[in-house]
């Protein structure tokens, strides 16, 4: 894993170098002498920390904070401010604008390095936590109570730019006698190859999610459900050319897809779309399995 990034802001060159020097043997140190220049790296390098001195010439380490803290892009970069300012305003300040903690100089390195570390052992549980909160743990997509709050965020998103959006509904056919034939594990396994088959078949604007144990759904902004017919086929084809090889087995199996359009302008969630996804679905079990169904609005 790569080494996290710390931006050291200060105005005077001789701190930036003795924090880049303490800091330098376990992060990756990028430098600002001023608070123009430090919004500016903030943007392009995502630092996980930034050290930020507050007495710099316009605009100072307060200023820098607010528009960081302002802007949804920085937002969530935690600042520790380090000055020379021992009052109690300015430390109340600093904690009021979104600082997260305040060490004063002349620091302590033992003890600017303990603050660091646990700042960015705290960033890396909320990582996880929110890891975990949105994502379906076996394929790495995103899980079923995610999906429903972000399709309801890109159904409003299409309204707005009154574009068209279109979904599919994917069920493994069969599941029950893959489980039972190969054994659960080898089950598991067939489900993260039809994840890693819709991963690389969407675009990166589409939204796919394990919708429930075999189930999978993707929903497709900007898209005609002609456009999604053509990627549910192209799914179905390439599940229908792959084998799964696991301790010494071949496993081939197939998807039954199910495609439809939501009514932007007029549906006010995806449940209706989803329905007819299901019901699409359906007729694809029923006509066979290892197809495609379309259900218009
Ligand atoms: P159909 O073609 O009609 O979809 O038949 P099917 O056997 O796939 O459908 P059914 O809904 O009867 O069975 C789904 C099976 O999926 C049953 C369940 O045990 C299995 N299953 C659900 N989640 C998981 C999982 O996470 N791992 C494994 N290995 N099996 C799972
Ligand atoms: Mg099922
Ligand atoms: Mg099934």
């Amino acid at each position: 894993m790569e080494n996290p990034k710390i931006l050291v802001v200060d105005d005077t060159e001789e701190n930036v170098e003795i924090l880049n020097e303490l800091l330098g043997e376990e992060y990756d140190v990028l430098s600002a002498l001023d608070g123009e220049f430090a919004i500016e790296i903030a943007h392009e390098d995502s630092p996980n920390l930034i050290l930020l001195d507050i007495m710099m010439p316009d605009p100072d380490g307060f200023e820098v904070c607010r528009r960081l803290k302002e802007d949804p892009e920085t937002e969530n970069i935690p600042i520790i401010f380090i000055t020379a300012k021992t009052d109690e305003n300015s430390i109340e300040k600093a904690y009021e604008i979104g600082g997260i903690d305040y060490i004063t100089k002349p620091f302590k390195p033992k003890e600017l390095m303990a603050k660091v570390k646990r700042e960015l052992k705290l960033q890396e549980l909320y990582r996880q936590l929110e890891l975990s909160a949105t994502t379906d743990p076996l394929t790495k997509l995103y899980n079923r109570r995610y999906f429903t709050d972000t399709s309801r965020q890109l159904l409003n998103l299409a309204r707005r730019e009154k574009q068209r959006m279109s979904l599919i509904m994917l069920d493994i056919d069969k599941f029950k006698s893959v489980n039972d034939t190969y054994g659960h594990k080898a089950g598991d396994e067939v489900i993260v190859s039809l994840a890693d088959t819709i991963l690389l078949g969407k675009r990166k604007s589409d939204f796919a999610c394990r919708y429930g144990g075999e189930e999978f759904v993707v929903v497709l902004p900007d898209t005609t459900i002609e456009g999604a017919k053509e990627l549910a086929e192209k799914i179905r084809e390439n599940v229908e050319k792959k084998t799964i090889e696991t301790e010494g087995r071949s496993i081939a199996f197939t998807v039954s897809i199910g495609v439809s359009e939501i009514d932007v302008g007029k549906e006010a969630n995806i449940e209706a779309g989803l329905k007819r996804a299901d019901e699409a679905l359906y007729e694809a079990k029923k006509g066979g399995r290892n197809k495609v169904a379309v259900r218009n609005i």
